[in-house]
C-alpha cells in the first residue's frame, strides 16, 4: 500500500485526494502498486488502472462518476472501487479507467459551477458558443484520457453513474445512446438488470453527452444510469447500490457475478425531446413530476406562444422535466412504453 502515498500524496484516497486538489490541473503520474497493478493518476480525478497479466488488459472498462458535481452515491461507489482494487480486495483483470468527472463542483456541492458539463461533449467544449464555459476544458481533458485509453481497445464498456434530482418511478434506469443501426444486446440487458436496473430508455438521436460520446466515437458499450436520488457526501445509503457494485465488482474481477433475482426491465424509447422553445416557453406539468410519470392521451404537456406539445394515442412518459433550462436546452423527454408487463 506504500505506493498510495505517491499516488494520492498524504490524502486517504482517490476521493479525498480529488477533493483536495479540485481546482488544479495536477500533472500526471505514474506508480507501480505492491501487486504489480500500475496506477497512473492522469490528471486530478481521473485514475487509470492496468493489470499485468495481457489477457485481462484486452478487456477495458471506463467508469465515470461526478459529471454532475453533486451526485454524490455514485462517486462514493466508485471511491469504494479503487479502495478495493488498490487494496487488492478486488482482483482486477481489466484495463480499468475511473474518472471524477467535475471536482470543483463536486467540493461545492453544486450539478455544475458554469455549465452543464455533460452537454458539452463531441467536442462541442470546442465551439465558440460554449467555450468560455468553466467547464470546457475539463471536456476536453477527460476526452483526451478516454481517447489515450480507448486506443487499440478491442471492446470498450462505459458506464457513466448519475442519480437523479427528483423521485423516479423506477428507482434505478439507464439511457442506452443512440448510434445508427444498433440494437441493444440481450446480454447487455440481462447484466443491467442484474445490477439492479428496472428501466431502460433507448435514445433516438445522437447527443452531446458523454456516454453518446464514447458510444458513437469508439463503438462503446455505453450506458448513462441514474441511480436514485441525490445526497450529500456520506449521507448516502450504498447498500441500494449493492446490486451494481456486486456486478462491477464481478465486472473488474472477470468473474462471473453472484446469482441474484432480477426482474425484467421496462423498455422505453424517446418519442420527443422538449426543448426550451423560448423565453415564453411553458411547462405544462407539474415541474416535479417523478421521473417515468404516465400522462394518458390529450394531456398537454408544454406551449410556447405559436406551438405546443399534445400526448396522441398511447400513453407516454415524462423524464427530467427542467424548464429552467437556457433557451435551446432539453426541458424533458417524452417516452414511449416498449415491453409493457
Ligand atoms: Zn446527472
Amino acid at each position: 500500500m506504500h505506493n498510495q502515498t505517491e499516488l494520492f500524496d498524504h490524502y486517504r484516497d482517490f476521493l479525498s485526494h480529488t477533493l483536495a486538489h479540485a481546482n488544479c490541473d495536477l500533472p500526471a503520474i505514474s506508480t507501480v502498486q505492491d501487486n504489480g497493478i500500475v496506477a497512473e493518476r492522469v490528471s486530478t480525478g481521473i485514475l487509470r488502472l492496468t493489470p499485468t497479466d495481457k489477457q485481462c488488459q484486452k478487456r477495458k472498462v471506463v467508469l465515470s462518476s461526478g459529471v454532475h458535481g453533486d451526485e454524490t452515491a455514485p462517486i462514493e461507489l466508485c471511491n469504494a472501487l479503487v479502495n478495493g482494487i488498490l487494496s487488492q480486495q478486488i482482483p482486477l483483470c481489466c484495463d480499468a479507467l475511473f474518472i471524477f468527472g467535475n471536482p470543483p463542483a463536486m467540493t461545492q456541492g453544486l450539478r455544475h459551477i458554469d455549465f452543464n458539463l455533460n452537454r458539452l461533449f463531441c467536442g462541442k467544449y470546442r465551439q465558440e458558443s460554449y467555450r468560455e464555459h468553466v467547464e470546457s476544458p475539463r471536456a476536453a481533458i477527460i476526452e483526451k484520457a478516454v481517447s489515450d485509453f480507448a486506443k487499440d481497445a478491442e471492446k470498450l464498456f462505459h458506464l457513466d453513474l448519475h442519480t437523479a434530482i427528483r423521485g423516479s418511478v423506477y428507482e434505478q434506469f439507464a439511457l442506452y445512446p443512440y448510434v445508427e443501426d444498433r440494437v441493444l444486446a440481450q446480454t447487455q440487458k440481462q447484466w443491467l438488470e442484474q445490477a439492479g436496473i428496472q428501466a431502460i430508455v433507448l435514445q433516438n438521436k445522437p447527443a452531446s453527452t458523454f456516454s453518446a460520446w464514447t458510444a458513437q466515437t469508439f463503438n462503446a458499450e455505453s450506458f448513462t444510469l441514474e441511480l436514485g436520488s441525490i445526497g450529500p457526501f456520506g449521507k448516502n445509503d450504498l447498500t441500494r447500490l449493492n446490486a451494481l457494485r456486486l456486478q462491477l465488482e464481478a465486472y473488474l474481477s472477470n468473474r462471473i457475478p453472484p446469482a441474484c433475482e432480477a426482474s425484467a426491465a421496462r423498455l422505453f424509447s424517446v418519442c420527443h425531446e422538449i426543448i426550451r422553445t423560448s423565453d415564453n416557453f411553458e411547462l405544462c406539468v407539474d415541474k416535479a413530476s417523478a421521473n417515468f410519470t404516465e400522462f394518458p392521451d390529450g394531456s398537454l404537456i408544454w406551449k410556447d406562444s405559436n406551438q405546443q406539445y399534445q400526448v396522441e394515442g398511447d400513453s407516454q412518459y415524462l423524464i427530467f422535466p427542467n424548464p429552467v433550462v437556457p433557451v435551446g436546452q432539453r426541458a424533458g423527454l417524452m417516452l414511449k412504453l416498449i415491453n409493457p408487463a
